[in-house]
């Protein structure tokens, strides 16, 4: 045996565990956060015995290297010692809980939810920066010395040592002076410049983008002040109480959530507004802003260091208002006293990772401890908080009309099965003939496409063979300039060849319309107007989506095309025209929510048109228009989807009305996913029949090739599991995989209540 291992056994036969004669003592239980899934007891030694709390991390030996790990601390008691020996706390790690009691209680409940581990889901509710302990950050400030200059000083350098006759920032002296941070770098180094003391880095810095032109209205509307009132009676007698917002875009939901918080702030509480995605939706933070002082937006360009700062000054009570995305739920408030959840339906509340949960949960059950109310917005609401407002659990106000009285703009269909209908390209005679309209009544133009890139499929006209991605089962889409063909999979980017690789016979056609050939098209229609373009590939640079945007309000734009992003949030009066140009691309996919998103969308988009005073029209471009999502969208009258959707919902027994539990299998060897993809569906069937669980309606479905087959050179299966009672779905799956041990060549997750079935 080489020496270093006997050094190192010699090493670890030093009481790592503490034999023990008392008999009693102190037991920590800690949860790791990956590796064992159980949570273990340890014994807390003397010295250590005020500093090990729940909430705190700290390292205790694991295994039979005993090597240090660091855990979360869950649950301290004192007690009778058990008859095998425990291992010993070996050290603390925070000074201070990381987690309240709540948020463990919390963590624990999310992890039996979907069927997580508790170590995972503590390191998700945890920013990294928070879990990376550090010193709090502090901005030096900078005053001028008020020496005199060896030489001529710039006008840059002159106004900085204006602005710094009180001490400032560098940042702030830059912003308030014009000049860059390297004339204040240069003033310091020259002496003219001092640190003047520091200060915490934080909420000073989110300053609104610009000045705000949303004005406290004067008078709530009745339907505002009824939904107001819904949602502070709970709230005056400290009750919980989940209030959904049902009103169409521009019905003043966002007054209604400004009001409530500003309520909440009023009692001295704090309240957190969760939206889809902060950089989608920057009017919605910016009215919060304007409205209060204090708010922290959290979005995901936040730094880890950034983040522990908000996260830091949330916890110690100094900011009002939360705003984030789905994480900001677990902001640390010590006074909650509002939660609202703006565009519920979003699936982005869903985390596609595990822990993969639902923040819409979440948000209950938080809302439900504290005693607080919980709103949710939207105009197109989910058929689960439909179903729970029929239920009765819920209460929904509806917000009928929009503000100010404008109406809600007729909506064309326009049938593309119909020859007539059809034109060269993408836009119909009917949608151009509309765009013109909006142009020459002084009007903006959206025009909605789901599908970035120039065209969905490069073919042969020869052979018919498509061009496909060599790791994904999954057609390239072409990008131009450049004729690349790019994986909306995976990411990857070829080269095209002009040539059919298989057959060499001359000419791809480009077929199916993506937003880049959208708005060549656009341009080729109508020359001379100005055409931007929104999706992720015009979006990548920080701050771009903004300043389009920005371009848009401006009228430097005339007609803005894009994917799902220009559907969110935005309200731009001079909107005139709204088209949807392939309104049910999405409506066909292996997905039961298929039809719900599809409604949700055009009902959404639509909206954005006619919110001035020179009223608006819509224009979508259907193949399917007596489809119930479309016929529903072109009457803005989401709820008659809603009303023909939850029959079909519960006959099939999916959500609302079941519950759904999704199995995706991953291998570079097809056999072994379908192998333990099978496997995984044996258990499940035995435990299905061994707990009578099929006469509960409880069934299993698959394995089968998943949608997308193959990802980045893995084969997907999956698998699923059905039944109307959630926690005996969970009972089944936690029995079944109990004792699974995973060969090394698959990967496999298990998503409850899943939003992605592809
Ligand atoms: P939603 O969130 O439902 O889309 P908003 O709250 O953004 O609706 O309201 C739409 C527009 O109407 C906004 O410009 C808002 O400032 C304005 N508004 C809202 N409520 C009122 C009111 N009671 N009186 C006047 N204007 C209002
Ligand atoms: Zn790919």
């Amino acid at each position: 045996m080489p020496k270093h291992t006997s050094q190192r056994e010699l090493f670890e036969s030093q009481p790592a565990w503490v034999e023990d004669d008392a008999r009693r003592g102190t037991i920590a239980t800690v949860v790791l956060p990956d590796g064992v899934d159980k949570p273990l007891d340890y014994l807390v030694p003397e010295p250590l015995a005020g500093a090990v709390e729940p909430g705190r991390r700290v390292r205790v030996p694991l295994g039979r290297g005993n090597r240090e790990r660091i855990a979360y601390c869950v649950a301290v008691r004192s007690g009778e010692l058990p008859q095998q020996p425990l291992k010993a706390v070996a050290g603390v790690e925070d000074d201070a809980p990381l987690l309240s009691r709540r948020m463990l209680d919390l963590t624990k409940w999310m992890a039996d939810r979907w069927l997580a581990r508790w170590g995972e889901v503590l390191e998700a509710v945890l920013p990294s920066g928070v879990r990376a302990s550090r010193k709090p950050r502090l901005t030096p400030l900078f005053e001028a010395t008020g020496g005199n200059p060896a030489r001529k000083l710039t006008p840059a350098q002159a106004a900085v040592l204006a602005a710094a006759a009180e001490p400032r920032s560098a940042d702030d002296l830059a912003k308030a002076s014009g000049a860059s941070r390297a004339v204040v770098s240069r003033l310091v180094k020259i002496g003219l410049l001092r640190e003047a003391g520091a200060v915490e880095k934080g909420v000073g810095g989110s300053a609104p983008r610009k000045p705000i032109s949303h004005d406290r209205p004067d008078a709530l509307s009745p339907a505002q002040s009824q939904a107001l009132e819904s949602i502070l009676a709970p709230m005056r007698t400290g009750r919980h109480e989940t209030i959904v917002l049902f009103g169409v875009t521009g019905s003043g939901k966002t007054e209604v959530y400004l009001q409530a918080v500003e309520e909440t702030l009023a009692a001295g509480k704090q309240a957190i507004v969760l939206v889809p995605e902060i950089s989608l939706t920057p009017q919605t933070c910016d009215r919060f802003r304007a409205r209060f002082g204090s708010v922290a937006v959290l979005h995901s360009h936040l730094t880890p260091a950034e983040r522990h700062d908000q996260w830091r000054l949330i916890a110690a009570g100094r900011v009002g208002v939360v705003v984030g995305a789905r994480s900001a739920i677990f902001a640390p408030t010590p006074r909650l006293g509002l939660i609202v959840i703006d565009e519920e339906h979003e699936t982005s509340f869903k985390q596609a990772t595990a822990p993969r949960y639902h923040a819409r949960d979440v948000a209950e059950w938080i809302a439900r401890e504290e005693g607080v109310p919980l709103v949710l917005g939207s105009a197109t609401p989910s058929l689960e908080t439909f179903h729970r407002c029929m239920q009765g659990d819920w209460k929904m106000c509806r917000l009928a009309d929009r503000v100010g009285g404008s109406q809600l703009p007729p909506v064309i269909n326009v049938d593309l099965r119909d020859p007539k209908s059809r034109s060269r390209g993408a836009v119909s005679p009917r949608l151009a003939a509309g765009i013109k309209w909006a142009l020459d009544s002084g009007g903006q133009v959206m025009l909605l496409l789901n599908r970035r890139g120039f065209a969905t499929h490069v073919q042969c006209r020869a052979c018919g063979h498509t061009a496909r991605c060599p790791q994904c089962d999954l057609a390239l889409t072409l990008h131009q300039p450049g004729n690349r063909g790019i994986c909306h999979g995976c990411g990857l980017v070829t080269r095209l060849p002009a040539n059919c690789p298989d057959c060499s016979a001359p000419h791809l056609v480009h077929r199916g319309t993506g937003t880049q050939r959208l708005e060549e098209e656009v341009r080729g229609l109508f020359p001379g107007v100005r055409v931007a373009r929104m999706d992720t590939d015009t979006m990548r640079s920080r701050g771009s989506h903004e300043r389009t945007l920005d371009a848009f309000r401006a009228r430097e734009i005339d007609i803005l095309v894009g994917t799902q992003m220009i559907a969110k949030g935005l309200d731009f009066p001079s909107v005139m025209l709204v088209g949807v140009v392939h309104a049910d691309a999405a409506l066909h996919l292996a997905d039961f929510r298929a039809a719900e998103r599809t409604c949700q969308l055009v009902t959404q988009v639509a909206g954005r048109s006619g919110r001035g005073t020179l009223g608006g029209r819509v224009v979508v471009q259907t193949s399917t228009p007596d489809h119930p999502a479309i016929v529903a969208a072109a009457k803005h009258d989401y709820e008659a989807f809603v009303r023909s959707e939850l029959p079909i919902r519960q006959a099939l027994v999916y959500p609302p009305f079941g519950c759904v539990v999704r199995f995706v299998v991953r291998s570079i060897d097809e056999q072994a996913a379908m192998n333990w993809a099978g496997h995984i569906a044996d258990r499940l069937r035995k435990e299905v029949a061994a707990s009578g669980a099929a006469a509960a309606g409880v069934r299993v479905l698959g394995p089968a090739p998943a949608p997308i087959a193959r990802l980045r050179d893995r084969f997907r299966w999956h698998l699923q599991m059905q039944g109307g009672d959630g926690d005996i779905l969970r009972d089944i799956v936690r029995r079944a995989t109990a004792t699974l041990q995973t060969p090394d060549s698959v990967a496999w997750i298990i998503d409850v209540d899943p939003v992605e079935m592809l």
